[in-house]
């Protein structure tokens, strides 16, 4: 196996200017890796996770645009990272959450995240893969949820697509299984599961519960979790970055097709 893999390796993370996204980047920064960053952000956000990833060791940062719920942006994203540096690892991080019931979310809002966190993922993996294959190395690590394995209410549009997003996970990882050898690290295809993670994207479910609650915002944190996370302690983003860091590792070779929980027991239960 190759000493060191991942020094020098290209990584696009969509959605990656904040949150689990930029984690994750700066988990394969601090390997040495070449970044290509990417979100809907402003400019000064950009900036300054450039500027974070390349003091945190990247070998080189770009920033790529594209709003995944465009097709044509999807394609212009994959092409314009592709002929920067040949994609060795695709982090397909990006997504959004709406909550609501059946009965009153919008088609538009299911639409948006089908999009987004589903149909986007679909058409990043299929472009990469083939030379993925090529060079007997790569992996895509796709960034699911415990609401891929089990539902909850007032989510369907969202555990639609986390749950698709692992099926089609298992068939890429079936469809690649037999490309490259242990020597070269093989094609392998992943899910990660987070349960509860501290980033912006909760912002809406704590303020939501706070208000039910009449409380300020550790005690909405403190009910969410305690309904459904044993270990009743948040996720740090960087704790997502270590195992997709793990995960594209060569000697992670013979894990493919899995949807790992990082959930504190959520799914256990
Ligand atoms: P976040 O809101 O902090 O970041 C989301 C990222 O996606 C941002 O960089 C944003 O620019 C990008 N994005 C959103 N819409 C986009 C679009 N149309 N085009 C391009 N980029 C777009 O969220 P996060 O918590 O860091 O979530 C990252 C991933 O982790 C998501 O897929 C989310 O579903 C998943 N996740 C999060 C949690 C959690 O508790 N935070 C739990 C389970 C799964």
């Amino acid at each position: 196996m190759a000493a060191d893999r991942l020094a020098g390796s290209t990584a696009l993370i969509t959605g990656s200017t904040q949150g689990i996204g930029l984690a994750i980047a700066r988990a394969f920064a601090a390997r040495g890796a070449r970044i290509a960053i990417h979100g809907i952000a402003t400019s000064a956000q950009i900036d300054s996770a450039q500027a974070h990833l390349r003091a945190a060791g990247a070998r080189e940062v770009r920033y790529f645009e594209g709003d995944l719920r465009e097709p044509a942006a999807i394609e212009g994203l994959v092409t314009a990272v592709e002929a920067w540096s040949a994609i060795d690892i695709l982090v397909n991080n990006a997504g959004i959450q709406r909550t609501g019931s059946l009965e009153h979310l919008s088609r538009a809002t299911w639409d948006e995240i089908l999009l987004i966190n589903l149909t986007a993922p679909f058409e990043t993996m299929r472009r990469v893969l083939p030379t993925m294959a090529a060079r007997g190395y790569g992996r895509i690590i796709n960034i699911a949820s415990v609401h891929g394995l089990i539902a909850s209410v007032d989510k369907a549009p969202y555990v639609a697509s986390k749950s698709g997003l692992v099926g089609l996970s298992r068939v890429a990882a079936l469809e690649y299984a037999g490309a490259g050898s242990r020597e070269s690290g093989g094609v392998t295809v992943n899910c990660i599961c987070p349960g509860w993670t501290d980033t912006p994207l909760l912002e809406s479910q704590i303020a939501k519960r706070a208000a039910e609650l009449g409380s300020g915002t550790p005690a909405a944190m403190e009910a969410l979790l305690a309904e459904k996370q044993p270990t009743r302690r948040m996720s740090d983003p960087a704790e997502i970055g270590a195992l997709a860091v793990w995960l594209a590792e060569p000697i992670a070779h013979n894990v493919t097709g899995a949807a790992i929980p990082i959930d504190g027991g959520w799914t256990a239960q």
